[in-house]
């Protein structure tokens, strides 16, 4: 099976997990930190916080920002659970905004009018959760705006977009959020095993992040509440996690994050042979207006279904029937049973839903060989054509 999405792990990265495994330190020792400054330095954010996973940033991200019981959080229900759960974790209560069907991420329009019946009734979000779907920025100049107008956190879910770029900055930059986080799971842009990094460049947020990492604790005398007893001495200030990534990780992401950029742009040639191979075909292609910004995390596909006699299940059997290990990205959040526990219903969102009726995810990943993306648009004209 081709899969979706899949890691490059080279002799050069061995070599640094190895090296890191024969040292005395296997976590909290100095790969964390040279992942951190190599990051922060990529995108151009004044800190970075390397977190065991993605989903832990996210909610030391949503807990930096002080989101606690009853506080309303929104994001979109075009993504992956962890983008609601993280709110979730603190007590807060979820809602969506639908997406733009043609950039699939936030719908500017949809945020707007939400924001204005949320002020009439007292129900404005202390923070929304914008994803940056496929590696395409949000409107982040737009989202800011409201941000500023209505008074909610910003925090980027760039889970998909480590190397994208908005306004001539890179992602993470934080420029119109308070704070970004990555995901470093082995099917995103690049890996450490299971991992996540949060930037921002607020100081606050970020003596906070480096506390709620390791269980709310300091050892900094200046954050204590007296003297310390001794030498041993740290205090607990509040309620945090073991959410540290190991130094083996660190290593590997250090490693990883040298061919980031060659990474990008092996995608982003794939994405313009798939969008030459397919363009013929009864399909919503991918629009390549961002070609050069996005990270191309993932390369999906819309059938036209009123042009097919062939239901969307189907093709997405017979692909994988080939040997194509396609996916959907994703099942909408809200239409999960937990959260049609917590109220929402089919008919809330209908963008999203509509788009998960028709959409396709083709495998993408740097070392998708010629003939793998030959043999994979030919099957898909042999099914719709
Ligand atoms: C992968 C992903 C996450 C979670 O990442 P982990 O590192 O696996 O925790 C969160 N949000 C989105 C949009 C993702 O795709």
């Amino acid at each position: 099976m081709i899969p979706y999405g899949r890691q490059d792990i080279t002799e050069e990265d061995i070599r640094h997990v190895v090296d890191v495994l024969k040292s005395d330190f296997l976590t909290q020792g100095p790969a964390i930190k040279a992942l951190e400054q190599k990051f922060a330095a990529y995108v151009g954010s004044k800190y970075a916080v390397a977190v065991s996973s993605a989903t832990a940033g996210l909610h030391l991200a949503c807990m930096s920002l002080g989101l606690k019981d009853g506080d309303v959080f929104w994001t979109v229900p075009n993504s992956f659970v962890a983008s609601a759960n993280c709110g979730l974790y603190c007590g807060g209560t979820v809602d969506f905004v639908d997406i733009d069907p043609e950039t699939l991420n936030m719908s500017i329009t949809a945020l707007s009018e939400k924001l204005i019946h949320a002020e009439k009734e007292g129900r404005l979000p202390k923070i929304v959760i914008p994803v940056h779907f496929s590696g395409r920025s949000c409107d982040m100049d737009a989202i800011y705006s409201l941000a500023e107008k209505y008074g909610f956190s910003v925090i980027e879910d760039a889970a998909h977009s480590i190397g994208a770029s908005y306004n001539g900055k890179k992602t993470g930059a934080c420029e119109y959020s308070d704070i970004a986080v990555f995901s470093m799971h082995p099917v995103k842009i690049i890996t450490t095993g299971e991992g996540g990094i949060i930037t921002t460049n607020s100081p606050d947020i970020y003596e906070k992040l480096l506390r709620l990492r390791t269980h709310g604790i300091t050892k900094s005398p200046s954050l204590m509440t007296k003297e310390p007893d001794g030498a041993w001495y740290f205090e607990q200030l509040s309620l945090g996690y073991n959410y540290r990534m190991t130094d083996i990780q660190a290593a590997l992401g250090v490693s990883q994050m040298d061919r980031l950029d060659d990474y990008i742009s092996k995608r982003r040639n794939l994405v313009i042979r798939y969008n030459e191979k397919l363009r013929n075909l009864p399909l919503t292609l991918p629009s390549l207006k961002d070609l050069n910004d996005s990270s191309w995390h993932l390369y999906v596909v819309r059938l036209k279904l009123d042009e097919i006699n062939i239901p969307h299940k189907r093709v997405f059997e017979l692909l994988r029937d080939a040997g194509i290990g396609v996916n959907l990205h994703y099942i909408p959040i809200h239409l999960h049973p937990y959260f049609r526990e917590l109220g929402f219903s089919r008919g809330d969102f209908p963008e999203t839903e509509h788009y998960y009726g028709e959409a396709i995810t083709l495998p993408l990943y740097p070392k998708l060989s010629d003939k793998d993306h030959e043999y994979i648009c030919e099957t898909i004209k042999g099914i719709l054509q």
